[in-house]
This record gives structure tokens, C-alpha cells and sequence, in this order.
């Protein structure tokens, strides 16, 4: 390329690069989403664009049934894709770039003679090949754990830490020997041991934990296309996988500081362990149940009432009726709070962005650090399709795969009514001691439908 147009591209990259980072800025609070997004957008555009005028690409033809055959699948799955399922696709992204990554890495291996093929060369394609090969597996299994296809409890075995560990060492020691001798052997071996340590880095984790990996999974496949850029000599690609994989690294400090688990355990796979296994008790212990007339008579004479909303509420896609519910109480002078628990949801921000889409207002809404201290001072908790985060055992029952994560303490309120379908576990697949307190009754039903009901008595009191 002519030292010019070097110079003009290196610019455009730079300036998408400055996009991106507005972009990432934007989506730190969900007022400026919208605006990151568009940010985000406008970069991606102009990466796109620079890359394609780059003289070096000398055939179209490639490049355009790729993007044609990627924006037809990428439209379908935005069209068809339920909001509840968006994480499952999340993660299959993830597997995407880290498949990719091994390709372009195994793509230069092969196209190069080992000696073309420098030190510094050979160390970046080991290394983009192996984190590629991490992500991809490790995304599969957290796709099918997410989806339900293999089950959410953890699978350990013993000694599991232990094959991690040696596996990782074997990664290196192949790495080395690539780096110093890159015959194709020692990039292929090391691509499929890491294809197997993704595996096994995954499937140990327990449901509730799967938030924590999800983020992991996105940092990593951040460390693999910034590998890909090193292969490719592209520095976009460089600076935008950091931005992912840093991006990514921060939200899995933030989700274990959130679930109380330490960050090392994630990283090595598993969180300490053996400990806790997820069972599903069917429990014979009699619960009080109550009719939406219940809740709405009690909420109707309180002064301050809390929603928590959990992923039944993105099932039933009951945001609407909350925002009418909050409308209607405050025209009657009520206080109503939405209390976000870190993992509540699928995803990250998963409740946020629903409440958002039905235009409940920010400051109503607040995070669990903000609210739990209020709950022993409120009236009336409507628990929305959520579970995990409202169960107590997380404090009590050291047996518990909850045990250590924080909780919204919707107990210490004065009446507390449970939104669910039936006497269903939720994602960890554990009882809820809740249910089974004195001050806790369960309204039974779809929670929109119980939501709009409430709002009708709410409306005819
Ligand atoms: P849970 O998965 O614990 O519980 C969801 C509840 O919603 C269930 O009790 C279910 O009961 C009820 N429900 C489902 N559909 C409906 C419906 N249509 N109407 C009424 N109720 C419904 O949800 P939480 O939000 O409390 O907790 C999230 C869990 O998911 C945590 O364990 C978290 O670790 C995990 N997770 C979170 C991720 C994240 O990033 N946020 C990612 C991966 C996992 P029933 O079937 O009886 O109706």
C-alpha cells in the first residue's frame, strides 16, 4: 500500500476505533443505549467501508457473498429471535468469533512455509488459534446449558482442576515449541486440546453461575479477534477485541463481585468447586396462595410497594402491565419501586432493558445495593417471574448452590406475593424457601395476566 493511503487508513481506523469506545460509553446507561448503538453503528460502517476501498483486496466476489449470506442470516435471527432467547444468541456470537479466530489462525499456519513464519508470528497464531478454540467450545456448552439442551447443573468430576491445569500447561508447552519450530503439528495439537479445555472449563459451572460465564465468554472472544488482528496485521481488529475482551473482563468483576464468587474460580473453571449441586426438590411443604383481588386490595391501602421483577417477567412479557400498575398508583399517591437484582434475567441489564422498552422512569428503578435496605420499611413486594434472586437460602443453607450470592431481601417486607405459573424451581433448579414464609403468599398464573388483573382492581377500588 502507497505510504498515503497507509497513512488515510490508519485515520479512518482510528477514528471508527474513537466511535466504538463513544459507542461502549453510551451503553453504560441505558438513557444513552440508544445513542451508543447508533455510535457503534456509524464506526462499524466506517470500518467496513475503509476495509473494503483497502487496494490490497483484489477480489469482491468473496467478500460479498460473505456479507450477503452473513445479513441474511444475522436479519432472520434479529426478526425471529424472542428477548428471552437473546442471551442463548449471545453466546452463540461468541462461539462465531472464536471459530473464526481459529480459522484465520490455522489459515495463515497452513498458507505460510514454516519459514516464513517468524517467532513473534508463530506465537500470535498459537495463541489467537487456542483462546479461538476456547471460546468457540466453551460458547457451545454455555448455548446449550442457556437453551436448556444439556440441563443447568454443574458436571464435575474429580480431579477436574487438576486436568484443567495440566491441559493449560500443555497449551503453553505446544505454544513454545510452535514458536520455536512452526511445523502444522504442534498448532494442531494445540487446537484441539483447547477445544477440549473449553469444554471443560464450562460445563462445571452450576446455573445460577452461568451469568458470570456468559461475561467470561465475552471477554474472551474480545482476546480472540484482538489474536486475529495481530494474524492479520489489522490494527481495527486489534484495538476493537481489546475493547471487548477489556469491556468483557470488567462486566465478569462486576457480575462475581455481584454473585459473590471470586474471580480466579471462573477463570479456572468452576467456582471452588464440588461444592453445591443443583437439585430440583420437589417439596411437600404447604404454600398460601392468593388471588390477584389479594394483592391488589393490600397495595391498594400501601403506602410503598417494591416490584422485583426475574425472568418470568421477560416470559410473559409483562413490562407493560408493570408500567400501567405504576401509573396507577402513583396517580393514588403510592410509592412503587422496581428493585434490579445483578443476575436477574438471562442476561446482563436483562430487567433494565425491559422496563426501559415500556418507558417505566430511571430513577424508579433501582439496583439491589440501593433498595434492600428499604424492603423492611415496605408494605407490599410483588415478586414478578423472579426466584433465585429473592431466595433466602442464599444467606442460610451452606448447601445451597445460591449460597454466598446477595439477595434482594423482599422477606423483610411486610407482605410479600409471589407472580409464577406453578411450584417450578427457577434457573439453578433449587427450591425457594420463600414461598414458605409466613408473610409470603403465591398468585398463581401467567404474571402478565396477574398484572393486568391487579391493575383492573387497582383501577376499580
Ligand atoms: P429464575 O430463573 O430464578 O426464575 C424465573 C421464575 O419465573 C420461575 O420461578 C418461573 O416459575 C417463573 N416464570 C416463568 N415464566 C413465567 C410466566 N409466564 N409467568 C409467571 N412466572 C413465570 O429467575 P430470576 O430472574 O429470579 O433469576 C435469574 C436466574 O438465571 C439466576 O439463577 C441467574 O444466575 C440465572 N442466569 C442469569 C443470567 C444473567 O445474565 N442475568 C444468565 C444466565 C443465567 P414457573 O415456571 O412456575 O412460572
Amino acid at each position: 500500500m502507497p505510504e498515503m493511503h497507509a497513512d488515510l487508513f490508519s485515520a479512518a481506523y482510528l477514528v471508527a476505533t474513537i466511535f466504538f469506545i463513544f459507542g461502549l460509553k453510551g451503553l453504560a446507561s441505558p438513557k444513552t443505549a440508544l445513542r451508543g448503538n447508533l455510535f457503534a453503528m456509524v464506526g462499524m460502517a466506517l470500518a467496513i467501508a475503509t476495509t473494503l476501498l483497502n487496494p490490497e483486496v483484489r477480489n469482491y466476489n468473496w467478500i460479498i457473498g460473505g456479507i450477503l449470506a452473513g445479513a441474511a442470516i444475522g436479519i432472520t435471527l434479529a426478526l425471529r429471535i424472542q428477548m428471552t432467547a437473546m442471551p442463548e444468541l449471545v453466546a452463540a456470537l461468541h462461539s462465531f468469533v472464536g471459530m473464526s479466530a481459529v480459522l484465520v489462525a490455522l489459515g495463515e499456519a497452513l498458507r505460510h512455509s514454516s519459514s516464513e513464519i517468524s517467532g513473534v508470528m508463530a506465537t500470535e497464531l498459537a495463541l489467537g488459534s487456542a483462546i479461538g478454540a476456547i471460546t468457540f467450545t466453551g460458547s457451545i456448552v454455555a448455548f446449550g446449558k442457556l437453551r436448556g439442551s444439556f440441563g443447568s447443573n454443574p458436571f464435575t468430576f474429580p480431579g477436574q482442576h487438576f486436568v484443567n491445569l495440566i491441559l493449560g500447561v500443555v497449551i503453553i508447552a505446544l505454544t513454545v515449541k510452535y514458536a520455536m519450530q512452526p511445523e502444522l503439528m504442534p498448532i494442531l495439537l494445540l487446537t484441539g486440546i483447547s477445544f477440549v479445555l473449553g469444554v471443560l472449563l464450562v460445563i462445571p459451572i452450576g446455573g445460577a453461575d452461568m451469568p458470570v460465564v456468559v461475561s467470561m465468554l465475552n471477554s474472551y472472544s474480545g482476546w480472540a479477534a484482538s489474536a486475529t488482528g495481530f494474524t492479520l496485521h489489522n490494527n481495527l481488529l486489534i484495538a476493537t477485541g481489546a475493547l471487548v475482551g477489556s469491556s468483557g473482563a470488567i462486566l465478569s468483576y462486576i457480575m462475581c463481585k455481584a454473585m459473590n464468587r471470586s474471580i480466579v474460580s471462573v477463570i479456572l473453571g468452576g467456582f471452588g468447586g464440588d461444592a453445591a449441586t443443583a437439585q430440583t426438590k420437589t417439596t411437600k411443604k404447604p404454600v398460601k396462595s392468593a388471588a390477584a383481588e389479594d394483592a391488589a386490595y393490600l397495595m391498594d391501602n400501601a403506602s410503598k410497594v417494591i416490584v422485583v421483577p426475574g425472568y418470568g417477567m421477560a416470559v410473559a412479557q409483562a413490562q407493560h402491565a408493570l408500567k400501567e400498575m405504576y401509573e396507577v398508583l402513583e396517580k393514588k399517591g403510592i410509592e412503587l419501586k422496581f428493585a434490579i437484582h445483578p443476575v436477574a434475567g438471562r442476561m446482563p441489564g436483562h430487567m433494565n432493558v425491559l422496563l426501559a422498552e415500556s418507558d417505566i422512569p430511571y430513577d424508579a428503578v433501582q439496583e439491589l445495593e440501593e433498595i434492600n435496605g428499604e424492603f423492611s420499611t415496605t408494605d407490599v413486594v410483588l415478586v414478578v417471574g423472579a426466584n433465585d434472586v429473592v431466595n433466602p437460602a442464599a444467606k442460610t443453607d451452606k448447601t445451597s448452590p445460591l449460597y454466598g450470592m446477595p439477595i434482594l431481601d423482599a422477606y423483610r417486607s411486610r407482605q410479600v406475593y409471589v407472580l409464577k405459573r406453578s411450584m417450578g424451581a427457577g434457573y439453578s433448579g433449587v427450591d425457594n424457601d420463600l414461598f414458605y414464609y409466613e408473610n409470603c403468599s403465591l398468585i398463581f398464573g401467567d404474571a402478565k395476566a396477574t398484572c393486568t388483573a391487579i391493575v383492573n382492581a387497582l383501577k376499580n377500588a
